[in-house]
C-alpha cells in the first residue's frame, strides 16, 4: 500500500485555498529576507540566522533556550523522546494531533503510550486529568508527561484559557509530570486571548511554535524549554535527522514572519468569523463558532458527506479539508483576503444547493 500523497490535480486550479493554513506561499518580502540571510552550518552552531531566530523565540516564550527544527511534528517527537522513556504513558486530549496525526510517532520513536482524555472542543479539565492519574505501582506504566494543544486544532481552533492551563499544569507538576505544549497555533491563541505567548506557556516545560501555519514560512518550527532540556534534545534532533546545514535561509523566513505576519493573525480571526457568519446562512450547513482561524462545519444537512462536499467545492476552485464523515474544515490565513471570503461563501452556497 502506498502512503504517498495523491498527486494534486493541477488542471483544476484552486483560487481560494481554505484546506489548511499551511497553504500560504512565501511572500516577495520573505523571499528577499531568505536571499539576504547570513548562513553557516546549523548543526555545527555556526549559522547566525538560526541562532537569531532561536534567541527571538526563546525570549518570546519566556524560556532559556530554543532549537530550530524542520517541522512541528519533529518538535513534538523530539520533546516526547527527550522527556520520556520507552514504556511511559503520556496524557493528551483524545483528539490531539500527537495522537491521531503523527503516524504513530509517540509509539514508534519515544516508545510511549498515549492515554486520551475527553473534553469538549479539544480541551480537558484539571479534574479530568487528575482522575486519569493512577497510583504509582509496578503494574502500571509510569505517567510522565501531560500534553496540551494550543489552539486545539480538531477541537475547532479553540483556545485553552490561561487559567485552565495553569490548573492542568498544577496537577501535572504535583504528580511529578512535565507539561509539553503543542503550540502549532500558540500565537493565534495569544492574539485571540490578548495574552502574551510567554504568559500562556509559562507553566509548560517545553513548548513550540510552527512557522508554516498562519505565519506563512515555507519550513520550520522552534522548540523551546530550559537549557538542560534543549541541550538534551539536541541528541534527538541529530538522531532523527533534524540537524540542518545552511538552515539560516529558512530561519530568516521565520524571523521575517515574526516581524511581519503576527499582526495578520488578528485579521485571519476576523475573516474566520465572517466566513462562519456567511456559511451559517447556507441551508444544510451547520457551522461551529470559530475562536481563531479555523472554521469547522457539518455538511449532513446538504445530503453530502464532507468528502463529497469538498470534492464539489474543489471543482469550483475552493479547497477545504475533510475532518471526518460529516465534518470539514476551512482555514483562514495570510493568503486569504476578506473579498475571497465573500467569494468562497457564494461558491459554497452554490455547491450546497447543487447537492
Ligand atoms: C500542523 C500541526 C502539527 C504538526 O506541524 P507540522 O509542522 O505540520 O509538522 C502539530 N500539531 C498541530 C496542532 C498542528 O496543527
Amino acid at each position: 500500500m502506498s502512503h504517498a500523497p495523491k498527486r494534486f490535480d493541477f488542471s483544476v486550479p484552486v483560487r481560494i485555498h481554505l484546506s489548511s493554513d499551511t497553504q500560504t506561499k512565501p511572500t516577495p518580502g520573505m523571499k528577499e529576507a531568505m536571499m539576504r540571510a547570513e548562513v553557516g552550518d546549523e548543526q555545527a552552531g555556526s549559522d547566525p540566522s538560526v541562532w537569531e531566530l532561536c534567541d527571538r523565540v526563546a525570549a518570546l516564550l519566556g524560556k532559556e533556550a530554543a532549537m530550530f527544527l524542520p517541522s512541528g511534528t519533529m518538535c513534538n517527537q523530539v520533546a516526547l523522546a527527550t522527556h520520556c522513556r520507552p514504556g511511559d504513558e503520556i496524557l493528551a486530549h483524545e483528539d490531539a494531533h500527537i495522537q491521531g496525526t503523527e503516524g504513530g510517532g509517540p509509539g514508534a520513536i519515544a516508545g510511549v503510550m498515549v492515554k486520551g482524555l475527553a473534553g469538549a472542543r479539544g480541551v480537558y479539565s484539571a479534574e479530568t486529568l487528575e482522575e486519569a492519574i493512577r497510583p504509582v505501582s509496578r503494574y502500571s506504566p509510569p505517567q510522565t508527561l501531560v500534553e496540551v494543544e494550543q489552539t486545539a486544532n480538531k477541537g475547532g481552533g479553540t483556545c485553552w484559557s490561561v487559567e485552565g492551563l495553569d490548573a492542568v499544569a498544577e496537577v501535572a507538576h504535583r504528580h511529578g509530570m512535565v507539561v509539553h505544549m503543542d503550540g502549532a497555533r500558540l500565537l493565534n491563541a495569544a492574539v485571540a486571548l490578548d495574552r502574551s505567548a510567554a504568559e500562556i506557556s509559562k507553566n509548560c516545560d517545553s513548548v513550540w511554535l510552527d512557522f508554516t501555519k498562519g505565519l506563512g514560512a515555507p519550513l520550520g518550527a522552534v522548540l523551546a524549554g530550559s537549557s538542560d532540556f534543549i541541550g538534551e534534545a539536541w541528541r534527538w534532533k541529530q538522531r532523527l535527522g533534524g540537524s540542518m546545514r545552511q538552515g539560516g535561509m529558512n530561519a530568516a523566513a521565520c524571523t521575517y514572519a515574526l516581524d511581519h505576519h503576527v499582526e495578520k493573525l488578528a485579521e485571519d480571526h476576523v475573516n474566520a468569523a465572517a466566513l462562519a457568519r456567511g456559511m451559517g446562512a447556507i441551508p444544510g450547513i451547520a457551522v461551529e463558532d470559530p475562536e481563531t482561524n479555523l472554521v469547522f462545519f457539518d455538511t449532513k444537512g446538504t445530503g453530502m458527506t464532507a468528502a463529497a462536499f469538498a470534492a464539489k467545492l474543489r471543482g469550483l476552485g475552493v479547497s477545504v479539508s475533510v475532518s471526518d464523515t460529516w465534518r470539514a474544515r476551512a482555514c483562514l490565513h495570510l493568503d486569504v483576503t476578506a473579498a475571497m471570503v465573500d467569494e468562497a461563501v457564494a461558491i459554497m452556497r452554490a455547491a450546497a444547493a447543487a447537492g
